[in-house]
């Protein structure tokens, strides 16, 4: 019987904790406010800013939303960011991905201070992940650790196979799960006999951007398949990396596209802000 990992109700549940937790940590006089940075009107981008303002309202903490120009240039967003930095008012920066090609994101990324990086990409950050330090997680990747334990999945020991290497997902993806002590392998656009790795694995993380790539004979009988591609078909339905329908009839458990992978990256991002408060002095 395979066992539907469901992404929205377990994100729920997280936001729900966070909420409970906020409360407390405002009796003890700590607040959280994060400032999302938005350059240009990219119609996905404002859903995705909206949809963190929400989040942010429901678990009780604070956010400001900044939509600069799409003409901003490099320069005035740097100057932006490090006035975000020096504004004691705010604890968390995101600036929403993809910027206009004129602006250089991983100079953006390398401008946020490294204590209010809530998306967690910040060299300091990817750090602090691989040598075992506390610090703020990579949102997609931190949720779906979160997906495997609350479904009951043991990661330790287990072969874990990644396919894709991206900064956000496939690298910090293999970076949690050895934290884990999984066993970990990652795959990539180069990686000779695909189908043989991925049917090695007892866990297997989907990242590639490609619709449906993943079919029954690249699975295991019995693996755990966590999809987190995210697409439009031809039907104009999401769908994921990993051929659901095909895929599905062999596996323990599965994460759907939607309602799976992607409900957990605002909850994730969300416990990113109510860490900035867990660190906070308590004040009368
Ligand atoms: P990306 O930056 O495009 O990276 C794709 C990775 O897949 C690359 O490492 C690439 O290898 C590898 N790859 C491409 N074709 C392959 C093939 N045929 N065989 C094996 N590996 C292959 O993508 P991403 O940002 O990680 O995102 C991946 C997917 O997840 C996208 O569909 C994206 O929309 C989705 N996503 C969803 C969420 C969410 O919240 N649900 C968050 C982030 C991303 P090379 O490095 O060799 O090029």
């Amino acid at each position: 019987m395979t066992q539907l990992i469901d992404g929205k109700q377990i994100s729920k549940q997280i936001k729900d904790e966070l909420r409970d937790e906020v409360q407390q940590l405002n009796v003890q006089g700590k607040n959280a406010c994060l400032a999302v940075v938005q350059v240009g009107n990219d119609p996905a981008s404002s859903v995705y800013v909206n949809n963190k303002k929400k989040a942010c309202a429901y678990i009780g903490i604070g956010s400001k939303a900044y939509e600069l120009p799409e003409k901003t240039t490099e320069a005035e967003l740097v100057s932006f960011v490090e006035e975000l930095n020096r504004d004691e008012t705010v604890n968390g920066i995101l600036v929403q991905l993809p910027l206009p090609s004129h602006i250089d994101e991983d100079k953006i990324i390398r401008t946020i201070s490294p204590d209010k990086d809530v998306d967690g990409f910040h060299p300091v950050s990817v750090g602090r992940l691989w040598i075992g330090e506390k610090g703020f997680l990579s949102c997609t990747p931190a949720g779906i650790i979160q997906l495997l334990k609350r479904s009951g999945i043991e990661i330790e020991g287990k072969e874990c196979v990644v396919v894709g290497r991206s900064n956000i997902v496939g690298k910090p993806m293999a970076a949690l799960l050895l934290r884990e002590n999984g066993t970990v392998t990652v795959a990539h656009s180069r990686t000779k006999n695909l189908k043989e790795i991925t049917k090695r694995a007892d866990i297997l993380i989907v990242a590639i951007g490609k619709k449906r790539f993943i079919t029954a004979d690249y699975v295991k009988e019995g693996a755990v398949v966590i999809d987190v591609g995210m697409h439009r078909d031809e039907n104009n339905h999401l769908c994921g990396d990993v051929d659901f329908e095909d895929v599905a009839p062999h596996t323990s458990a599965i994460t759907p596209v939607p309602g799976g992978v992607g409900p957990m990256t605002i909850a994730m991002l969300m416990n990113n802000c109510v860490e900035t408060m867990r660190t906070q002095e308590e004040r009368p």
